[in-house]
């Protein structure tokens, strides 16, 4: 067996439906009294049931969450945090809100407990991300990591379908990337080959009826596991790739995972065929990188980066960018065949077996 390091990251999770009506112990389990409330928005459902569990323990809402976290966003809720005494932070939505919340704890050591609401992972990372005048930067921190975790999957039931998908497939691609990761581990593996097989079976359910409570449960778990793996290994290719993207185009986080994910894994197929092995098998097919396309398709997502807002001159820029500082990758990262690849990505051609 290959030496190798596990290093489990300490974040209670607590997972079922109708179970987002357990915050109000898990604030208590942590001595809290006045909570910030962070959302995408001030008035959701969502933020309406969380403020009404909560009562006298809501110190206030910061409703103005923004993918990517803008600064002078983060500087807000900050600000509002220390305004009003806060001593613990619930995140409800997806990665944008828990972004925020990471930026509010990251400067003021405050616990955050996260609801997430979409598949990205982001609630069992120690990893914070924030953009200023264009650039985002991103590291870890044990501060910014989630104390507890709350997975109710009714609350995902509003996702739309197409984001719901869209998101399902950022999730596999945590998995995936963790399993030919440089530090990757044989328990890490374990949950990523999970977390694959239960996206790949609930998503297709999902789609055709948003309101499978089963499925969005499956899907959740799968979601679950993802964000582990995102969390514990170092991710390659692939996600360097989608920050790039992400980072100097603009492009829909969720959707530039679900379009790249397919030619990242052709990339890497040859030089990590152990990796792919278990990708195919979780996935029930012979070949990981067209069974991603397949499924991708099955899913209606968008298969080609042009129809996101990628522009054809901005592929050399984005290669060059990802070959300048590449993240730890199974294959050498090389410039003709990152652009070859992004080309590709761009008009959405089905990976060749
Ligand atoms: P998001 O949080 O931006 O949400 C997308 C949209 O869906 C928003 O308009 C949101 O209001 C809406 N939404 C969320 N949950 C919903 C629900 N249940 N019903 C209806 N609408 C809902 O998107 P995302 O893909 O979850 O997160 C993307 C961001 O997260 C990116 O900025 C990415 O960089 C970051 N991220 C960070 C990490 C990390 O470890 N730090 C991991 C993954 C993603």
């Amino acid at each position: 067996m290959n030496p190798f390091v596990y290093n489990g990251l300490p974040c209670r999770a607590i997972f079922g439906a109708g179970l987002l009506a357990q915050l109000p112990e898990e604030v208590e389990r942590l001595g809290a009294r006045r909570v910030l409330i962070v959302s995408t928005s001030q008035t959701s459902l969502n933020v309406q049931r969380v403020e009404e569990l909560l009562g006298d323990r809501v110190a206030g809402i910061y409703g103005k969450a923004t993918m990517h976290v803008p600064f002078a966003i983060a500087e807000e809720a900050r600000d509002m945090a220390r305004k009003l005494g806060a001593d613990c932070c619930v995140t409800i939505g997806g990665g944008s809100t828990i972004g925020l919340g990471k930026a509010v704890a990251l400067t003021s050591n405050l616990p955050i407990i996260s609801v997430p609401t979409t598949y990205a992972g982001s609630e069992m990372t120690s990893i914070y991300g924030l953009t200023n005048a264009g650039m985002k930067t991103t590291g870890r921190d044990a501060r910014v990591l989630p104390k507890t975790v709350i997975y109710d999957p009714v609350l995902t039931l509003t996702l739309p379908s197409a984001l719901s998908a869209a998101s399902g497939m950022n999730a596999i691609a945590h998995c995936a990337e963790a399993l030919y990761a440089h530090d990757g581990n044989p328990i890490i593996s374990m949950m990523a080959e999970e977390g694959i097989r239960a996206l790949s079976t609930s998503l297709p359910i999902i789609v055709k009826n948003s309101a499978c409570l089963e499925a969005r449960s499956e899907a959740l778990y799968g979601a679950w596991l993802a964000g582990i793996a995102l969390g514990s290994t170092g991710m390659a290719l692939h996600h360097k790739l989608c920050h790039v993207l992400g980072g100097s185009f603009n492009l829909p986080h969720a959707k530039t995972h679900s379009i790249v994910l397919p030619h990242a894994m052709r990339y890497n197929r040859d030089a990590a065929p152990a990796a792919m092995a278990r990708i195919a098998r979780a996935l029930g097919v012979d070949d990981a990188p067209t069974g991603l396309y397949n499924l991708g398709a099955k899913l209606g997502l968008t298969l080609a980066l042009k129809d996101i807002g990628m522009t054809k001159e901005g592929l050399e820029h984005a290669a060059k960018t990802a070959c300048n500082s590449p993240y730890p990758n199974p294959r050498a990262v090389e410039f003709a065949a990152t652009l070859a690849l992004l080309s590709d990505a761009y008009e959405g051609r089905r990976p060749q077996d």
